[in-house]
């Protein structure tokens, strides 16, 4: 890690990239909250050429929990279900309130590391509900599905809300008045799906993809290979995140997905609904959805606040900084939007990062 740490492999990446660059201007998307990260932490894009720009896409799983879903898991909460849940999707807002308020009103509302621990409380306190709220994209959903393929107990359930990456991608190449000139993929999620799924991105819309990971030298060599590609004109999926990515993925967690879940449309916060980005249990697991055990009711909720512009941060059409309620109406200790919640949002990494 401290040969990958040098600045002077920072140094050359960055040269070559001005050089491969040269005055041409150029897009690329990520779609990864832990990207976003390395790249405003360290100053990424100020060591960067003018002419290159990288925006944030949906990469955070806790800003695109849709808000019904977490008013799905509020009424659970509210029926004297105890919810369990990922921390810091327990601040978001949903449609009205959040996880947090419905626990400081006296919800059973528990802050747990992983499903694991909510199946453990199960079988703990057979004579309580237990309900984990299962957020996240490819990276969390294994865990998950590991739940209910070990014969839990009778009183264990999942509210199911994850999300499936690559659609996502395939939605922002869309996003017109991006004109994308290539991805840099998620390395987590890539390392539990492998490479195959994002061979449509190349082959369907000559999409330049490097999957990368979390160092600052990673970003900027999935940089250096976006730019190699479009001067070669050889649209590909690449990798150099090989000390983690192998082609073929994690195949233990690839059958427990294929095994526990359907695939299906899917509501994204601030995006709508994405063909084919959910999933939900199958016929096979379906006795352990709390949406049918519970028989949940919503009613109508909105997605968002009006005021806040997370619609426009999540797709990378805004920087945190040109929404209005930024670091004034809108911190990470009063948050108004998702964005601004967990460590992945976009808005909270610019507001403790981006100065
Ligand atoms: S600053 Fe707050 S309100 Fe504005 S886009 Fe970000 S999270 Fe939403």
């Amino acid at each position: 890690m401290e040969d990958l740490r040098d600045p002077k492999l920072v140094s050359k990446a960055v040269e070559k990239i001005k050089a491969l660059a040269g005055k041409d201007k150029f897009k690329f998307c990520h779609v990864c909250g832990t990207h976003e990260y390395t790249i405003t932490r360290y100053g990424l894009r100020s060591l960067l050429p003018e002419n290159i720009e990288v925006i944030a896409g949906p990469g955070c799983p806790v800003c695109i929990t849709p808000a019904r879903d977490i008013e799905e898991a509020i009424y659970l909460a509210e029926q004297g279900v105890v919810v369990c849940s990922f921390g810091d999707v327990i601040r978001v807002p949903g449609g009205n309130s959040s996880l947090a308020e419905a626990k400081a009103k006296g919800a059973e509302v528990r802050v747990v590391y992983g499903p694991i621990d909510a199946l453990r409380m199960a079988a703990e306190n057979p004579s309580k509900d237990i309900v984990f709220f299962a957020t996240g994209f490819e990276t969390t959903s294994p865990t998950t599905a590991a739940t209910v393929v070990s014969n839990p107990p009778e009183n264990f359930s999942l509210l199911v809300s994850h999300r499936l990456i690559p659609p996502a991608m395939e939605l922002m190449v869309g996003v017109g008045e991006h004109r994308l000139d290539g991805f840099i993929a998620p390395g987590h999620v890539s390392t539990i799906i492998g490479t195959e799924p994002y061979e449509i991105l190349p082959r369907a819309y000559q999409m330049p993809t490097v999957i990368a990971g979390f160092e600052p030298i990673d970003v900027l060599m999935g940089i250096v290979m976006l730019l190699k590609q479009i001067r070669e004109k050889d649209y590909r999926v690449d990798n150099v995140y090989s000390r983690s990515v192998r082609k073929e993925g994690n195949p233990k967690a690839r059958a427990l997905l294929d095994k526990v879940y359907r695939v299906v449309s899917g509501e994204w916060r601030g995006i709508g609904r994405i063909p084919f980005s959910a999933l939900e249990l199958n016929e096979n697991f379906r006795r352990y959805d709390a949406r049918e055990k519970y028989e949940i009711e919503i009613g109508d909720i909105m997605d968002l606040d009006p005021q806040c512009s997370c619609h426009l941060v999540i797709i990378g059409r805004l920087y945190p900084k040109d929404c209005k309620l930024f670091g004034k109406a809108c911190t990470p200790s009063r948050p108004r939007g998702p964005c601004m919640v967990s460590i992945e949002g976009t808005c909270y990494i610019a507001y403790r990062y981006g100065g």
